[in-house]
């Protein structure tokens, strides 16, 4: 066990080799290499793990077939090599899932010159994506997508890519990483970079923003990792004089039920006015669609979806699946996250590459910026053998450093996952463990969130069967996930628990709220909250609830 507040405690005045500021799954992946290694790493978090664009992405592990027309092989081939590693490492949250690509009359590419680009796909992956791709025929297409246009359809291909979980794959990483050793501080955010006698980044002043308190942070080397947030971060570093590194741009999803949209594969859409790609997503008893891709100058912590995003979304699936005439009451949820993409002059949004760039600041901090949640461990790698250059550099690297294998350790829901990958045989045992108090949906749930972690609640379950208790009538969210989310997960606020370990919060209609009172008086329980801070939690989740229906009325 360990708790939020215990790691901040560890925190304070402490002095580390690498201070990461950012947990999102770049920061998230550089703390996780680094404490491997066997340097001392304290990674700051100014709210939850993932809160940030790493649990509002398109959930992806891809290639990004796109980006092939775009000419960035290289970028596409890395990626691909980084899906295979991350099936190897999170078999349980990173899974091969089929795409329709369908080709109508009126596509700007035949069927011929999609198909070349399908083997250049599989090709660079050395063919050993989750399954080569194959072409469907028009009828074979109305089988496997049945509600998809068929109106002047000429066929389909069908490839294959990974779906994930983006907040619980950064999650995991996190805390393979305090696993290992590193200090994770959640809900502390970077105010000020201290620096020494010499002008070098030596630390940061830090706020503890569930209690208040300011403290610092010693470190030899600091990492900028805060994705959208990296210009703010940098201008801690060297002021207000750095141009821009980021150009960051929208992108939202919305969620409905698979009752209203049922696709069985990822279904590729052109959209019908400006031709940009977006995808229907099947996830469980719900699908998700999106994205769209707008500039955003705007403060990244307001990032939101708005009505023009919401019908812009709603055209293209209308177009697509006509007879399932969705409408803005059809809307469960939405989410908004802002790309951290590398500033490029004269370039459209959908065209700025999603490379990564790392500069070495005037104060010796490293800013790593862009990229993807696909090729975060690539990246992080990279970053910590800047880090351990300049330990080097500077005299301070610890004597004895061992190589990290992020490439082949799994992380800790995928320790003792069958061989085969069979997710039934998982539910199955947490079935058996709880002695029967857990069911079926509970434990494919549980299978696909925790990995083997799941037969460890499924324990508690056994021992204490009212954790089986479900958090809202009729889904299957049960009471022990909160407490494993304080005990092993390191969620301190309701937010952490509605919003990203359980995420309640976008697969129920009412966001979650009706499920709020037991929470809180669990988490009550568990943290030993008063009235006031109840009231409190309340109140910061109100502020979420709103953030995701703002599109209604704006
Ligand atoms: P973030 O996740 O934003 O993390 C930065 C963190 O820094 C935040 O949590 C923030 O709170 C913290 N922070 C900021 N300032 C401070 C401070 N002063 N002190 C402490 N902490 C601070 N990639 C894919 O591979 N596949 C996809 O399908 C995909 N889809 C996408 C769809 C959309 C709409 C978007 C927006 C992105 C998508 N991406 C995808 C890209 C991917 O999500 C991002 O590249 C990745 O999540 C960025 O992670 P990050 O850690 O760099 O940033």
């Amino acid at each position: 066990m360990f708790l939020r507040d215990e790691l901040v405690e560890k925190a304070k005045g402490a002095e580390f080799d690498l201070l990461v500021i950012g947990g999102g799954i770049t920061g998230a992946g550089i703390a996780r290499d680094a404490v491997r290694r066997g340097l001392r790493v304290v990674l700051l978090e100014q709210g939850d793990l993932a809160s940030g664009t790493s649990s509002r992405s398109s959930k992806l592990v891809h290639g990004g077939l796109r980006y092939l027309e775009q000419g960035e092989f290289s970028l596409v081939f890395e990626a691909v090599s980084e899906r295979r590693t991350l099936m190897d490492i999170a078999p349980h949250l990173v899974n091969p899932l089929g795409f329709v690509f369908p080709v109508f009359e009126s596509s700007r590419r035949g069927v011929l010159t999609i198909d070349l680009g399908m083997w250049i796909y599989d090709g660079l992956s050395l063919f050993r994506s989750p399954k080569i791709h194959k072409r469907l025929s028009k009828k074979q297409v109305a089988k496997v997508e049945p509600t998809l246009r068929n109106h002047d359809l000429k066929g389909a291909e069908l490839y294959y890519d990974c779906s994930t979980d983006d907040a619980r794959l950064t999650l995991e990483t996190a805390i393979d990483a305090v696993h290992n050793g590193a200090v994770v501080a959640t809900w502390c955010r970077v105010e000020e970079l201290t620096h020494d006698e010499r002008g070098r980044a030596s630390g940061a002043v830090v706020r503890d923003r569930l209690t208040d308190e300011r403290f610092e942070v010693q470190a030899a080397v600091v990492v900028n990792a805060t994705g959208p947030w990296t210009d703010r971060t940098r201008r801690m570093a060297i002021g207000d004089t750095a141009d821009p590194l980021l150009r960051p741009t929208k992108g939202i999803h919305l969620v409905v039920s698979a009752a209203r949209l049922k696709v069985n594969n990822a279904v590729v859409m052109m959209h019908p006015e400006d031709g940009r790609v977006l995808f229907a997503i099947p996830w469980g008893e719900e699908t998700y669609v999106g994205t769209t891709d707008t500039d955003w100058d705007g403060d990244p912590a307001e990032v939101a979806a708005d009505s023009n995003d919401i019908d812009y979304i709603l055209e293209s699936v209308n177009y697509f699946f006509p007879e399932v005439d969705l409408n803005r009451e059809d809307v469960v949820s939405t989410w908004a996250g802002l790309r951290p993409l590398i500033t490029e002059a004269g370039v459209d949004e959908s065209s700025v590459s999603r490379e990564h760039r790392l500069v070495m600041e005037s104060d010796g901090v490293i800013t790593i910026a862009g990229g993807k949640l696909t090729t975060y461990r690539k990246m992080a790698a990279e970053v910590v053998d800047h880090a351990v250059d300049l330990l080097r550099l500077l005299g301070q690297a610890p004597v004895t450093m061992r190589p990290a294998n992020t490439h082949r350790e799994p992380l800790p829901g995928a320790i003792g996952w069958p061989e085969d990958d069979d997710h039934a045989v998982v539910a199955q045992q947490i079935r058996d463990v709880s002695e029967g108090h857990i069911d079926q949906a509970t434990s494919a749930l549980l299978t696909d969130s925790y990995g083997m972690r799941g037969v460890d609640i499924a324990r508690r379950v056994a021992s204490d069967p009212a954790l089986a208790v479900p958090l809202l009538e009729g889904r299957p969210e049960i009471l022990a996930q909160v407490d494993w989310a304080v005990e092993r997960e390191l969620a301190a606020t309701l937010q952490d628990v509605l919003i990203r370990r359980t995420q309640l919060y976008f697969r129920d209609r009412d966001q979650g709220v009706e499920a709020v009172e037991p929470v809180l008086d669990r988490l009550a329980t568990l943290l030993g909250w008063d009235d006031a801070e109840r009231e409190r939690q309340r109140a910061d989740f109100a502020v979420e609830v709103a953030q995701a229906r703002a599109w209604r009325t704006g």
